[in-house]
């Protein structure tokens, strides 16, 4: 197996906005020298859910590099300036962009990255203890197939998060039952269907409702939204809510007792899991419109009913057995098609997973993290793993959020290169946490 020469500072494992974000700011350090690897042949952002008309839940000023330095050339406004779009930006009076524009604006900063590499899957890493302390990273062109060794001093893993889908909805063909992670894909598949049903009512389940709401606007198919909650849920978007995204919340959150945070953070999910208002609002306003001079919609709202089995019948189309669990009672619902709102997991690879004598684990079996972001390992000598994906359990509702990726992208760069290459903020928001 052919072995790349040199050691690089730093190993990146997969490329979406927080490693992007990393290679974004490490252009501008000399003395990191660093290699990114992702597996799809090229940056693309949840390319299933870049529906016309939806818009990031963080303003662009959250963009790959502005928090920690306005003035870097991989920022937001640079793209906007560079793609000559200036005056339509400011005419548009808007913090929140499309998302379909955040999308290409990362693919227009990963272009001019020559540390990301795109098409090649990272399949093993191994830490290697001889004269020096290195990572042996294995990584595969997802083309050619051909593998090839890499070493890194240290490892900073991106892998983000992958579609969950319950198992009673596994086994039928992919067109028919999908996760809303390939609805774009399976679009047109609705418009031609006879009825469709949407499972699930988190911000994606609610986009995928919509926008097919906008389609069925002469009531040609039927559509269906079920969820198991005992409401449509709004996401909590108060200003002074919103500072739960912060860094000072992380770090009250992270010192906590791990009993508490997990507490805790299973009570927070409306911070990050409900329907933004103005989703909301956009499906009751075409719900309201289509009720005009109509007798009955062609349409079904369900609550409190939780989807408990999937069968396919002779005759090609779905029965859905749902539970109402308030009323304890079990009803079937008919449709042709499903579309799985059922969320996301942290992607951890078998390869950290393989790791175990190396790293430290929890009573749950979740890796152990410093406050800096470092996989806790049984050999402190060792390079450090960086970490991006899985740590809600330890660093809380914001693990995910675009809008802290800079901040923590800064926490590991400074850790990195052993200075302050990006000064960090002692107080960022107005009230208080810790007592
Ligand atoms: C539809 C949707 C919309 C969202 N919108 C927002 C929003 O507006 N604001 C917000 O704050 N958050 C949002 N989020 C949450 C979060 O910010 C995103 O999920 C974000 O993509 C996380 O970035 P990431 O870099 O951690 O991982 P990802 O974007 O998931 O990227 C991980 C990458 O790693 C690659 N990879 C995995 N394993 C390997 C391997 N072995 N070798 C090589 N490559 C590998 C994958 O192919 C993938 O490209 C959204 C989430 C979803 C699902």
């Amino acid at each position: 197996m052919e072995q790349h020469e040199n050691v690089y500072d730093l190993i990146g494992v997969g490329i979406g906005p927080f490693n992007l974000g990393l290679a974004a700011l490490l252009d501008e350090v000399e003395d990191v020298e660093s290699l990114f690897f992702e597996q799809n042949t090229k940056f693309d952002w949840h390319p299933g859910m870049l529906i016309e008309g939806t818009k990031m839940q963080v303003p662009f000023i959250a963009d790959l590099v502005t928090m920690a330095d306005p003035t870097n050339k991989y920022s937001f406004l640079n793209y906007i300036s560079k793609n000559d779009r200036m005056y339509q930006f400011y005419f548009l009076q808007r913090l929140d962009i499309p998302r379909r524009e955040y999308n290409d604006y990362c693919q227009w900063v990963s272009r001019q990255l020559d540390s990301c590499q795109f098409g090649t899957r990272v399949t093993g890493i191994r830490p290697v203890r001889d004269n020096e302390q290195y990572y042996e990273v294995t990584v595969m062109d997802v083309e050619t197939e051909e593998v090839k060794e890499y070493r890194a001093k240290n490892l900073v893993m991106g892998t983000g998060s992958k579609p969950v889908m319950p198992k009673s909805f596994q086994g039928f063909p992919e067109d028919e039952v999908l996760h809303t992670a390939d609805f774009l894909a399976n679009q047109d598949k609705c418009r031609n269907a006879g009825s469709v049903t949407v499972v699930g009512s988190g911000q994606s389940a609610a986009e995928t409702f919509r926008e097919l709401m906008k389609e069925q606007r002469d009531g040609e198919f039927r559509l269906d939204w079920i969820t198991r909650s005992a409401s449509f849920e709004s996401m909590e978007e108060s200003k002074l809510s919103l500072e739960h995204f912060s860094p000072d919340y992380v770090n009250y959150f992270y010192q906590l007792p791990q009993a508490r945070k997990d507490e805790i953070f299973a009570t927070q999910g409306l911070y990050y899991k409900g329907i933004s208002n103005h989703t909301v609002n956009d499906i009751y306003n075409l719900l309201y419109e289509y009720s005009v001079a109509r007798e009955e919609l062609n349409v079904g709202l369900q609550v409190l009913s939780e989807v408990r089995d999937l069968r396919k019948k002779a005759d090609g189309r779905y029965e859905v057995e749902c539970y109402h669990w308030q009323k304890h009672e079990t009803f079937v619902h008919e449709t042709d098609m499903v579309i799985a709102a059922t969320g996301y997991k942290p992607h951890v690879p078998d390869f950290v997973h393989d790791l175990s004598d190396f790293l430290e684990w929890d009573e749950h079996g979740r890796y152990k993290v410093t406050a800096d972001y470092r996989l806790k390992k049984q050999e402190e000598k060792a390079g450090e793993i960086y970490v991006h994906s899985g740590i809600s359990h330890t660093h809380g509702v914001g693990s995910t959020n675009l809008g802290l990726s800079v901040h923590r992208n800064k926490v590991i760069i400074n850790h990195l290169a052993g200075r302050e290459v990006y000064p960090m903020s002692e107080k960022t928001i107005f009230q208080s946490f810790d007592a």
